[in-house]
Formats: C-alpha cells, structure tokens, sequence
C-alpha cells in the first residue's frame, strides 16, 4: 500500500495499557505519514532530566507509577500544543497559515476552529489520560480520531519485561520482538538503550491499575462522541497495517 500523503487533518489521540506499544505505533505513524506527535511520558521524562520545577515534581509521582495531575499535564500539553501551533491561542488563528486547504470551523462552541489543512495533523500519546484531561483538551481542540490499542493483557506482561528506550528520542525497542540493529544500541544514534526506571513489575502493576481505573473510561467518552476505533493485536506488527489502513481511510 502506497503510504503518506495526506487530504485532511488528523487529530489522533493513541490510548491503551502501559506496554500496549502507544509509542512503537506512533513511531510508526510518523514515518509512515509524516505526522508529529508529542508524547506526554516522554516530556514528562524530558522534564525530570533537565531537573525542571515540573520534572522535579512529577518525577516521585512517575517512579511509583501514579499519574502525574491533572492541572500540571493540560498545562504542559496544551503548552506544548500551542507552542506547536497546533491549537490556537483564541483569536491568533494558527490555522490561517495554511496555504493549501480551506479552513473548517467546528461548530461546537466549546472547541475553537481548527485546521482542516493536511500539515495541521498531530498525534498524542499518553494523553489524555483521565476525564478531567479528556474535556480540558476538548476545549482547546476537536480530535477527530481516537484510536484504541487493544493488546492481550499476558502478551503486555511478557512485552515489559524485554523493553529497552532510547531515552532522548524516546524510540522504544523489545529484546524479542522489536531488537535494535546492534544489541543495547539505538539503531539511529548508536547511543547506549537503557530500562524504564517505572517498568519494574510492581511499578508496572500500579500503572496497569491506574490506566483500569483512569483511562479505560475514556473509551465510552470518545465512543459517545463517535471518534472511537479499536484495534486489536498480539505484536505491533500485527497492529500497525491495520492502523495504517484506518488512516489511509479516513484522510489520505
Ligand atoms: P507506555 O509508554 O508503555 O505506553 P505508559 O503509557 O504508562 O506506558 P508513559 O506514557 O511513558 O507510560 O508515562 C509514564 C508516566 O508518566 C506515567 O506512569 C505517569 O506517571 C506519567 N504520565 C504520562 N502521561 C500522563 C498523563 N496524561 N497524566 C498523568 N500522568 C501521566
Ligand atoms: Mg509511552
């Protein structure tokens, strides 16, 4: 299948269990259509190795693997966000830079206008991750696609336990299924891959938790707005031609 151009904007949210592969998916997504993302584990991450006052305070939070609050997560997203150009700051509308397609006005009163143009795509991974965020982000911008990794809980378990990150991109590899080029190696810096200090099993086991009891009621909030997709999968092989497929579909 001939990947890559896109018609319309996607605005893709990636939720699912710590493990399920949200970063390897959007890895992949971004190669394959050339969208940007921003992961909210990885700037969180980003955020306790340059010591900052956010990092310092969500880094005891993320090593016991609780969620970081809601207020300091929408503040460092919808930064992120706007810094991007991907929601407008009201009345600055990053949108009209578009050069090549019409501009859409949402008619939900809530949700500012947003871009209809292909370049205005984006994907988030890790967030939003509790209701408080799902309608904090809900205001800024309408996501329209909302993805649903579905993967076996067993095969998680089993995946954690053989992952390696190449922390400052964030690539993410598995000594089984996914091994890098050269072992302990990222196969594009050759920097040294290293464990997730949160993927120790009991660490792993509160995420899990905090994702049963946090997140997965998501899923009926985005179903009810009629943006929901659930993929299912063992490998993330098995997952990333039908999520190519899906987008392919629905805006290439
Ligand atoms: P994986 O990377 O395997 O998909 P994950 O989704 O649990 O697992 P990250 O998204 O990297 O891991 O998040 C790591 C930690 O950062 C979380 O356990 C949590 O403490 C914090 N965190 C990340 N995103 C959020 C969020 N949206 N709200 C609250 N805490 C968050
Ligand atoms: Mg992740």
């Amino acid at each position: 299948m001939a990947l890559g151009k896109l018609r319309k904007a996607a605005r893709v949210i990636l939720v699912g269990p710590p493990g399920c592969g949200k970063g390897t998916q959007s890895g992949r997504l971004l190669d394959h259509f050339k969208l940007s993302s921003i992961s909210s584990g990885d700037l969180l991450r980003q955020n306790v190795r340059a010591k900052t006052p956010l990092g310092v305070q969500a880094e005891s939070i993320m090593k016991s693997g609780g969620l970081v609050h809601d207020s300091i997560m929408v503040k460092l997203i919808v930064g992120e966000l706007s810094k991007r150009g991907w929601v407008e700051t009201r009345g600055n509308m990053a949108s009209g830079l578009c050069l090549t397609g019409p501009l859409s006005v949402i008619s939900k009163p809530s949700a500012p206008a947003a871009s209809d143009c292909p370049s205005a795509s984006f994907l988030l991974d890790g967030f939003p991750r509790t209701q408080s965020q799902a309608k904090s982000l809900d205001e800024e911008v309408q996501m329209n696609l909302v993805v649903n990794l579905d993967v076996p809980h067993d095969v998680i378990l089993e995946r954690i336990a053989g992952r390696l990150v190449h922390e400052p991109s964030g690539r993410v590899y598995n000594t089984t299924w996914n091994k890098p080029m050269n072992p302990g190696v990222d196969d594009i810096t050759g920097e040294p891959l290293t464990r997730r200090s949160d993927d120790q099993p009991e660490t792993f086991a509160k995420r899990l938790k905090a994702y049963a009891e946090a997140t997965e009621p998501l899923l009926e909030h985005y179903d009810k707005a009629g943006v929901l997709w659930t993929v299912r999968g063992k490998t993330s092989d098995e997952i990333t031609p039908q999520l190519d497929a899906e987008i392919q579909r629905r805006f290439a």
